[in-house]
């Protein structure tokens, strides 16, 4: 398959592009575009034939379900079987916006779409093109993130060539996306709310306006037997290529651990990375130290991490450390993201 590219800008989303886009999901092909998290993969959510697709060009376990993209809140009212009070409140607060919410589902879904289960995880996405394209599709767009499974999330249409040339019809390109870490989610169908992924959107947040909120305790555990209700979260996942470990502790004992490995390696001829904050950069003699930025600016951190993740790869080094992220307050997103890209393997010194 020969892959389209086409460039759009929020401001002004060109017509004839964005309708093109539409009839591509429309007919049961896919099409890559920019939210406000990461990219996503599109295809029609009501085509059990086009999630397969979604499935086969990501290479994702069909047991993963999909999250279907709306662009309008009363488009919200034919998928789900009841709209709990909580999920009326979590809109007015964050949609259009990074939050997914899971619900009991009807059958407008197919069993594809949502791998299996008799829920459904829906998104309001905030980005212009997004919104566009979701309309211009029939209102109902399914979309993983745009990247082959596995791999780091994709940021910038450049990622989504990397991963997914060939594999889709279109890819939009709508430059670099704003948040960079994928949507918070919060299951509404359990007698409590339960966050099953942490993102942007805080537990303080989602705290503030429907009181207590739990959290899937296996998040942030590296309890591998602990099976996650978000059945995407349980597995390996934007990791890059090398092998990468996550060393926390105070700072100057985090900078002496990490230098004295990278010395040991690169006597043994082997490249290594490191993965730290604008306050450290300088402090590290890895062969590729890259800077996710201030500690100071979460936001940004979060912005770039998975970019850096994949710069490893193309740079091909082989072994990683990252500084901690635990005490950031958005950290819970950050932390989650790491720990998996580096498949829970983290040193405490
Ligand atoms: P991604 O599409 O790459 O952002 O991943 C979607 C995430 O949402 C995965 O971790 C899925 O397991 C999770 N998800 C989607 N639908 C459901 C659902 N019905 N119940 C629980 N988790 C879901
Ligand atoms: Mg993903």
């Amino acid at each position: 398959m020969k892959t389209e590219y086409a460039k759009l800008s929020e401001e002004s989303i060109d017509p004839e592009v964005i309708s093109r886009a539409g009839r591509i999901l429309q007919e049961g092909g896919l099409v890559a575009f920019p939210t406000e998290t990461v990219y996503g993969l599109g295809g029609d959510a009501l085509n059990p034939e086009s999630s397969k697709k979604i499935y086969a060009a990501k290479g994702r376990p069909s047991d993963n379900p999909l999250i279907v993209h709306i662009c309008r809140m009363k488009d919200l009212v034919p998928l789900v079987a009841e709209i709990p009070d909580a999920a009326l409140k979590l809109a007015a607060a964050f949609w259009p916006g990074p939050l997914t919410m899971i619900f009991k589902k009807t059958d407008l879904i197919p069993m594809e779409t949502t791998g299996g289960l008799s829920t459904v995880a829906v998104r309001f996405p905030s980005n212009k093109i997004a919104a566009a394209l979701i309309d211009k599709a029939g209102g109902f767009v399914a979309a993983p993130s745009a990247n082959r499974s596995g791999r780091p999330s994709t940021t910038t249409a450049d990622h989504c060539r990397e991963d997914l040339d060939g594999r889709v019809d279109m890819i939009l390109d709508g430059g670099p996306v704003d948040i960079g870490l994928e949507s918070t989610i919060i299951d509404l169908t359990e007698e409590k709310p339960v966050i099953l992924r942490p993102g942007k959107i805080t537990r303080a947040m989602l705290e503030e306006v429907l009181g207590r909120v739990e959290v899937d305790r296996t998040i942030l555990s590296g309890d591998s037997s602990l099976a996650p209700k978000a059945p995407g979260m349980k597995y390996r996942h934007y990791a890059p290529k090398g092998a990468l470990t996550i060393v926390e502790g105070d700072r100057a004992a985090v900078t002496e651990y990490i230098n004295r490995q990278c010395d040991a390696c690169r006597a043994e001829g082997i490249r290594t990375g490191v993965l730290c904050t604008d306050e450290t950069r300088d402090a590290y003699r890895a062969d590729s130290v890259k800077s996710a930025g201030s500690r100071q600016d979460e936001d940004a951190v979060g912005r770039v991490l998975f970019r850096l993740l994949r710069e490893f790869d193309t740079e091909e080094i082989p072994v990683m450390f990252s500084e901690s992220f635990e005490d950031a307050a958005a950290g819970q997103a950050i932390m989650n993201r790491l720990m998996k890209a580096a498949g829970h393997h983290i040193v405490h010194v």
